[in-house]
């Protein structure tokens, strides 16, 4: 009986994580352009993965433009896992929201978040700015979305492709649907062009 009891723990401990996991990969992820009055006019739909992106290598997010101040909101609900200054990205916020995905803002003039706290879909976290390596750019908002659970399926030949399994296009999580498959046939357009111009095929 005792054996058969700490059978069942043993399963119970080792499934939890897998519970845990999926419970978390069922929330549904319907993010919002995280800059206050923003349309997708703002951004350069064909920037992620840019390779031309200075000591990032490549660009992993888009950059949403709008003037200094202007309020960055949550593009999603979650919990802020970091909050702070970095070399690169300025005035920092990480916040982990629904289906184990993190979204990053940088280059903020103000952070308007605790380290810890919960935020709501559509809440001010900070202000847009130029802060990081952004001070001799125009202000924007770099927004990344990673996902900690990987998409295998997404590695390509690109550089640094492997980490497409964790960097999400957030295009394509922001476009309205009839507008994603637009972008996705101009980027596998612009891909081919790429490929040409290095002689590639
Ligand atoms: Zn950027």
């Amino acid at each position: 009986m005792k054996a058969f009891l700490l059978q069942h723990k043993i399963k119970i401990i080792i499934a939890a994580p897998f519970v845990v996991l999926l419970l978390g990969m069922l929330i549904p992820a319907n993010t919002v352009i995280p800059v206050k009055d923003a349309t997708w006019h703002d951004w350069n739909h064909q920037t992620f993965w840019d390779n031309r992106w200075g000591r990032s290598g490549v660009h992993k997010g888009i950059d949403i433009f709008a003037n200094v101040n202007r309020p960055v909101v949550s593009a999603s609900p979650g919990i802020v896992i970091f909050r702070g200054e970095r070399l690169l990205g300025g005035n920092t916020v990480a916040i982990l929201g629904p289906k184990w995905r993190m979204h990053y803002y940088a280059h903020m003039n103000d952070i308007k978040v605790g380290w810890l706290s919960f935020v709501s879909q559509k809440e001010v976290i900070g202000t847009v700015g130029r802060t990081g390596n952004a001070r001799n750019k125009p202000a924007h908002l770099h927004y990344s979305i990673l996902s900690l659970v990987p998409y295998p399926w997404r590695w390509d030949d690109s550089m640094q492709g492997w980490k497409k399994a964790f960097f999400l296009d957030p295009t394509y999580q922001l476009l309205p649907k009839h507008r994603i498959k637009m972008a996705r046939s101009k980027s596998k357009k612009k891909t081919v062009e790429k490929k040409l111009a290095e002689n590639v095929y």
